[in-house]
């Protein structure tokens, strides 16, 4: 079986010396997937990938392709993709096709970018496993009887099983950063407001964001590079003027400054884990950082917040989904009953869980008391992140307090399991941009060290980033298993 190339620079560089064709590039990848002994793809959309991959090598012909021109790349499947069955990994929204492309997956065709097809996820992003999918859980390429953290899963399982050079995911507490941690790969997410979320299935929309995963900081740049910028179909996104994320990518860190919240390296954290991100912090000190501890003292009170806002704005969004309008019917006595019928066959147990705590935290009497607080503590968590980035230029931490874990041995502890996301969603509630990179092994898996920057400064995150990668290997290594499968 052919591999890929190991990076999107890497085959970029391949392509335009004709050392190989996106549509071999496309064959390989559409092979891989098609094998995937990781569940990590729900569809492969063969006859359109071909033909963005026949269009990309005439493009790579006449020698005015960007750099992700004939690229193969792999979406969750909750960002809508035209004419190929978007799902969100739930039964509700079976046969589903939707009639356009998401702002996101438009800007990477506009580049020439292959979609090879849509990954697994945890239903309607909800879960940090990718065990609440409806069809069924992503194993993690390390090790295949653990996890390989979710919402985005199956994404980042492509991503690190060489399956597709870099995969699209969202994240509304972690989705992208998390598994990306827990996969040994690099993703970020972008601050709110970079990427358009248009024609993503919302989960909870002042949370939400599209990002990347890629195998290295300059591959994430890279695909950035495409993915930010205004769009008039989602009033959220900033008119900004375009950045070069690539200019200032090796500039290195000396004399930046760099906040080590102490909050963040507290009970429940692995002693594996610890180690290796206070290793990466003495490492960026070594190449002339000035690391300084920094206090975020709202941090513990922000998974309350994120499960009080977040199932909110899921009840609100997921009460379209009701037999008449998309995918699944359940046909009833009555339209009450259809509607019944529907959304409990269709739904999973933590999409349930989620709707009913989000209508009983804006139930009259409750909201006051519970989502009203929660958006005051929001505005607290935030105002502490902004007063120390007028101190440091980012914030280094873990990003998940361990590393993968076994499938089935949090499924039926929903607390444990939102534990797993205690570093990640501090960003989402206060929408700053965040990414994931591998720095090292604990008991033979990955470890992602976490680093934050404030708002629109992707391209300094993107550069603390970058120096530490560049220093170090972790970003090379390969599950073990990947040979064997
Ligand atoms: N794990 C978190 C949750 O279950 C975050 C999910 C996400 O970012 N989509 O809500």
């Amino acid at each position: 079986m052919a591999e890929l190339p190991a990076a999107v620079t890497e085959a970029a560089a391949l392509l335009r010396a004709r050392r190989t064709s996106a549509v071999e590039l496309a064959r390989a990848a559409i092979d891989l997937a098609r094998r995937d002994p990781w569940n990590a793809w729900l569809a492969v959309s063969e006859a359109e990938a071909l033909a963005q991959a026949k269009a990309a090598d005439e493009r790579i012909a006449r020698g005015d392709a960007p750099p992700l021109c004939g690229v193969p790349w792999a979406c969750k499947d909750i960002i809508g993709t035209k004419g190929v069955e978007t799902t969100a990994g739930s039964r509700i929204l079976d046969g589903y096709i939707p009639p356009y492309s998401a702002t996101a997956v438009e800007r990477l065709d506009r580049e020439g970018a292959v979609m090879i097809g849509k990954t697994n996820l945890d239903e309607f992003a909800m879960g940090s496993s990718n065990e609440n999918s409806a069809f069924g859980a992503v194993r993690n390429p390390w090790d295949r009887s653990r996890v390989p953290g979710g919402s985005s899963g199956g994404s980042a399982v492509a991503v690190a099983a060489g399956q597709a050079l870099f995969s699209l995911g969202t994240d509304t507490g972690g989705s992208i950063r998390q598994p990306a941690a827990l996969s040994g790969i690099a993703g970020m997410k972008p601050t709110y407001g970079r990427v358009s979320r248009y024609g993503v299935i919302a989960f909870a929309s002042s949370l939400d964001q599209v990002g990347p995963f890629a195998r290295s900081v300059r591959d994430i740049a890279l695909v950035c590079q495409a993915l930010f910028g205004h769009d008039p179909c989602d009033a959220t996104t900033m008119p900004l003027p375009p950045e070069d994320l690539l200019r200032d990518l090796d500039r290195g860190v000396r004399g930046m400054r760099l906040g080590v919240p102490k909050e963040y390296f507290v009970k429940g954290i692995e002693p594996g884990v610890e180690k290796a991100v206070r290793d990466a912090i003495r490492e960026l000190e070594g190449q002339g950082a000035l690391i300084e501890e920094v206090s975020l003292p709202s941090t513990d009170f922000a998974l309350g917040v994120y499960y009080l806002i977040q199932p909110a704005e899921a009840s609100a969004n997921l009460a379209r989904y009701d037999g008449v309008r998309y995918g699944l019917r359940v046909e009833g006595a009555d339209l009450l009953d259809t509607y019944r019928r529907t959304r409990g066959a269709g739904f999973g147990a933590e999409v349930k869980r989620r709707m009913i705590l989000g209508t009983y935290a804006l139930s009259t009497g409750y909201y006051d008391a519970y989502y009203v607080k929660a958006q005051k503590v929001r505005t607290l968590i935030k105002a502490e992140f902004e007063s120390v980035f007028e101190r440091v230029d980012a914030l280094i931490t873990p990003t998940s307090p361990t590393v993968a874990f076994r499938i089935g041995a949090k499924a039926d502890d929903p607390l444990a399991m939102y534990l797993n996301d205690v570093f990640t969603l501090p960003a989402n509630i206060a929408g700053l941009p965040g990414i994931s990179i591998p720095c090292g092994l604990s008991e033979g898996l990955p470890v992602g060290l976490q680093v934050i920057a404030g708002y629109w400064q992707e391209a300094t995150m993107l550069r603390v980033a970058n120096a530490y990668e560049r220093a170090t290997a972790h970003h090379r290594l390969r599950p073990p298993q990947q040979k064997a499968a």
